[in-house]
């Protein structure tokens, strides 16, 4: 049962990337988990080469920083194997109709209003689809955003299967059992996100406690003055009590019951933030230090899924005819 989860080099890897996501990888994972840092997603945007190369290193070792234990799933760099990722995007491509891409509401939303736009934007459900067809992958944790990409690697695999020789398992979006959504510092109606450029309430994996404890005291609250969990009308305060309850393991309706003030709330909040990611950032520090290191993290990784993909994609090559 092969289960495959990324993360793409958008951005700094943010506190709700680890509290909602990489914190469960790193307690949950096993031999048949496949993670990896899809850096070919990256590029559907206008991008900087150098930037995606450090954001992607930055990445692994905050993984593996997070107990992601590359000697126990397989960890890579989705662009170590761009031979493998290409090959099969293309033989999907010629699988995929120009129809059923079109229709993709991701590319739609974000192609919206944009005078130009990269093909790759439009064609990158199908590299998602290589992505998770060519490791066999069973079962894919997926935010509701992402099941109409789930449904056409689906509806490819089963279409190649049918066309030329089943190869591929037919893939099963699961929904991740979600920790914490964590909310924008600066706008809790929003979700804090990687790529929301210079935005002060995102705080990042890799800040210093300083600056989370900054962005932390500059959290917007309310007028209230009264420390209850009412996300719909106090959605700062609860955003708070979400951060504070992931990183103590309580819940936050627990918490209100035991803080007087927005201050004293702030306090609790940073000091646990600081606690929570302190390990995680000083171990990522060390491993971005040590570039033999994550070299070699990154070569076992790529050794691994090369191993676990080639018969596949072999297979795949062969019964459309190319070999
Ligand atoms: P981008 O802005 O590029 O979409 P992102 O911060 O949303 O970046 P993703 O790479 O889309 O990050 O997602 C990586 C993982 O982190 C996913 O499993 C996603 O569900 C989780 N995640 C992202 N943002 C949050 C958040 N604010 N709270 C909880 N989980 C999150
Ligand atoms: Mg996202």
């Amino acid at each position: 049962m092969t289960r495959l989860s990324a993360v793409k080099p958008s951005g700094h890897v943010q506190l709700g990337n680890y509290l909602g996501a990489i914190r469960r990888w790193a307690d949950e994972h096993g031999p048949n988990d496949v993670f990896f840092i899809c850096d070919l997603h990256a590029m559907t945007v206008p991008h900087n080469p150098g930037r995606l190369r450090a954001l992607t290193r930055e990445q692994l070792a905050i993984l593996v920083a997070a107990g992601v234990d590359p000697e126990v799933a397989c960890v890579y760099v989705q662009s170590d194997l761009v031979d493998m990722h290409g090959a099969l995007t293309w033989l999907l491509e010629c699988t995929c109709t120009y129809g059923e891409a079109i229709r993709m509401i991701q590319f739609r939303e974000k192609g919206a209003g944009q005078t130009s736009v990269r093909l790759g934007l439009l064609t990158y459900p199908v590299l998602m689809a290589a992505d998770i067809l060519l490791h066999g992958t069973d079962e894919v944790p997926v935010g509701e955003d992402q099941s109409q990409h789930l449904e056409l690697a689906r509806t490819l695999a089963k279409r190649f299967n049918h066309s030329y020789g089943e190869v591929f398992t037919l893939p099963r979006a699961v929904l991740p059992t979600v920790a914490a959504r964590v909310r924008d510092l600066s706008d809790p109606t929003r979700k804090m996100g990687k790529s929301a450029g210079d935005s002060p309430g995102v705080v990042y994996v890799l800040d210093p406690p300083d600056i989370v404890r900054r962005k932390i005291r500059r959290a917007v609250t309310d007028d209230r003055a009264a420390v209850r969990y009412a996300p719909d009308e106090q959605p700062g305060v609860a955003n708070l009590l979400e951060i504070l309850a992931a990183c103590t393991g309580t819940s936050p309706y627990t918490l209100a019951g035991t803080i007087s003030s927005y201050a004293e709330l702030k306090e609790s909040v940073a000091d646990a933030v600081v606690e929570t990611l302190r390990p995680v950032r000083e171990r990522a520090a060390e491993l971005l230090a040590d570039p033999a290191e994550l070299d070699r993290v990154r070569k076992l990784g790529a050794e691994r899924a090369r191993t676990h993909a080639r018969s596949r994609l072999d297979a795949a090559l062969e019964v459309a005819g190319l070999r």
